[in-house]
């Protein structure tokens, strides 16, 4: 294949960044156990200090807030795993918040979400106030933004409510990271995850970013590293690609506003010359780089697999397990029409993405449209 492909799905996993590539190949040459106290050990220690400063930087957090896992799949499950007796639980939160929320024994109390995507707040709000009973240990779970629409959640808000009435408040920052300003101080949550992948960064790491004073049990216990709290020998090359990335995300966060730009233009393109699509969320604060539209009557797999084969990679709804094709969770909970939630696709661009890759995937889309106009 001699063309050039347009990659646009950055929310299932944005390419990897020439700093995070260099940094990993410099750590894989280091032999230290970064907990060994010898020359070899200390230098590889020194790589996850780096590492940890940045990724603390990236969210406003202190370094001794960061514990680096293998994703953020696994802080999610973390943070939802601390034995609550209550869970609330918008039913926009990924499935790695979800499973472990629905597998544990809490009682979940459903948040309900708007059709433009927004997590009801105020509605938790009532509900507490109105007495649900008593709660014991309760966590707000609600994430800064959404994987499938960028639908931007007010966790500021739920965070001081959860504040003012003795609740916890886990955010899901994966999508936020790099992608918007994220200042875990200034929010008041208690624990945050991120995902290296998600900005740069290779698969396989992320962090639980935990507020100094809160405590956690262990989700993996072994050997004392990263403060006891998860065990295992870190992934140090890894970790060091994900520090790259976060010290190259923060400062790209300023290029947000040419993506913006790209993004618009590619959703108004959309919008011209298919009138009937519909773009979901698009009364809402969304991410710069995501758009999720509908073209009434196709589906959303079709459309998918027609552009992969004219080179443009999308997705259809969340594109998280391999495979996985069904009704989104998502915009299920955002209550469309089945015929709107089932032509659903979602483009998500960022730091590599160009003018000829939104060019590229309008010719394609104009390409589906004159084959639909010769068919019909
Ligand atoms: N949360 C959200 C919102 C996501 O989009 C994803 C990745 N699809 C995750 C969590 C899981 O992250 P990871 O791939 O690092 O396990």
């Amino acid at each position: 294949m001699s063309q050039k492909r347009a990659y646009l799905d950055y929310n299932a996993s944005a390419p990897m960044r020439p700093e995070a590539r260099a940094a990993m190949a410099a750590a894989l040459e280091l032999a230290g156990n970064p907990s060994s106290v010898h020359a070899e050990g200390r230098r590889a220690r020194a790589l996850i200090d780096e590492a940890r400063d940045r990724v603390a930087a990236l969210v406003n957090a202190r370094p001794s807030e960061v514990v680096f896992t293998s994703g953020a799949t696994e802080a999610n499950n973390w943070a939802l795993s601390q034995g609550w007796d209550s869970i609330f639980l918008p039913g926009i939160e990924h499935d790695s918040v979800r499973a472990p929320a629905t597998a544990s024994q809490a009682r979940i109390v459903d948040v309900p979400v708007s059709s433009d995507g927004i997590a009801a707040v105020a509605t938790i709000a009532e509900r507490v106030l109105e007495g649900a009973g008593d709660l014991g240990r309760a966590v707000i779970a609600l994430q800064m933004a959404n994987n499938e629409t960028g639908v931007v959640q007010p966790v500021a808000e739920a965070a001081a409510f959860a504040c003012g009435h003795g609740l916890a408040l886990h955010t899901d920052a994966v999508q936020a990271a790099g992608r918007m300003a994220v200042d875990f101080q200034a929010l008041g949550a208690d624990t945050l995850s991120v995902s290296s992948h998600k900005i740069g960064g290779p698969k396989g790491a992320g962090a639980l970013v935990v507020r100094d004073g809160v405590s956690v049990r262990a989700l993996i216990s072994g050997g004392g590293q990263e403060r006891r709290r998860r065990a295992g020998t870190e992934n140090v090359a890894a970790i060091a690609g994900f520090g790259a990335a976060a010290e190259a995300a923060a400062r790209d966060l300023a290029d947000m506003t040419r993506v913006r730009g790209l993004r618009d233009e590619l959703e108004g393109a959309v919008l011209r010359s298919t009138p009937e699509a519909v773009v979901l969320g698009q009364g809402a604060e969304r991410l710069a780089n995501t758009t999720c539209f509908a073209w009434p009557g196709r589906l959303a797999e079709t459309l998918v697999i027609k552009l992969d084969l004219l080179g443009i990679a999308v997705s259809a709804g969340a594109a998280c397990s391999s495979g996985k094709v069904g009704q989104s969770h998502v915009l299920a909970a955002m209550g469309l029409e089945p015929e709107i939630a089932r032509s659903a696709i979602r483009v998500s661009i960022g730091h590599a993405t160009t003018e000829n890759d939104i060019s590229a995937f309008l010719a394609a889309w104009r390409e589906l449209g004159s084959r639909a106009a010769i068919a019909a």
